[in-house]
């Protein structure tokens, strides 16, 4: 599974590449939102790499409570709060749980559905979920028959870089860019882009 070093990692590497790809994010949302998504995810994810600290003590579920709690309280935006429910949720059922293989994805799993309940968004409205959906589905499919964690965040990054690309055709019916009704299609959805970084972080994380 994923211990607390890769789950540190993972936050740590998420940090990197949201400072990396803050412009390429803020384009997106400049075109259908506000522009802010960019600065929104570097900030939120570099005070949880903060937060999280390095080295491998504690447990996973941990890591990725205070991953959401940081990301909650440090960031204004809709992200924040999605992300950040994403991160508690799995975190708080990742405590409870035993040490299968497939816990991990099970809590993600349950972090997204959170994310769904607190958005109120669904598969297709060209959002962060179109490309997380997919991720955690690829994730616990290849957990639960192989076992292999490289795999898994492997197909996890795939899924979500396809998802995320599908948003292009898509008309948004949550969030900021759903202001702009049809004129959403055409673009890439912000949070699905980065929802796309954060799970090649991960996969680069456990590889
Ligand atoms: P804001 O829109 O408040 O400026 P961000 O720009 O950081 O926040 O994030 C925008 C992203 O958040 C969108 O691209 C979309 O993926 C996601 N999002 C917005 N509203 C929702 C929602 N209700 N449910 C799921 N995701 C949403
Ligand atoms: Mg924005
Ligand atoms: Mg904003």
């Amino acid at each position: 599974g994923i211990d607390a070093g890769a789950a540190r990692a993972w936050v740590r590497g998420a940090a990197d590449v949201f400072g990396r790809r803050m412009d390429y994010l803020t384009g997106l949302d400049t075109a259908i939102g506000d522009g802010d998504h960019g600065t929104n995810m570097q900030r939120g994810f570099a005070a949880a790499a903060e937060a999280v600290g390095s080295g491998d003590h504690g447990t996973a579920g941990e890591v990725f409570t205070t991953t959401g709690r940081t990301l909650i309280s440090s960031v204004g935006g809709a992200s924040g709060p999605l992300y950040g429910s994403l991160f508690r949720t799995a975190g708080k059922r990742l405590s409870g749980a035993g040490t299968e293989p497939g816990d991990v994805g099970s809590a993600l799993e349950d972090g997204v559905e959170a994310v769904g309940r607190l958005g109120g968004a669904r598969e297709g409205d060209k959002t962060l979920l179109d490309a997380c959906l997919p991720a955690v589905a690829a994730l616990t499919g290849v957990l639960r028959s192989r076992g292999d964690v490289v795999e898994a965040a492997r197909a996890a990054a795939d899924a979500a870089a396809k998802g995320a690309k599908d948003t292009e055709d898509m008309v948004a019916r949550k969030g900021r860019a759903s202001y702009m009704g049809q004129r959403s299609a055409g673009h890439r959805d912000p949070g699905a882009a980065s929802a796309a970084l954060l799970f090649e972080a991960l996969a680069t994380a456990v590889g």
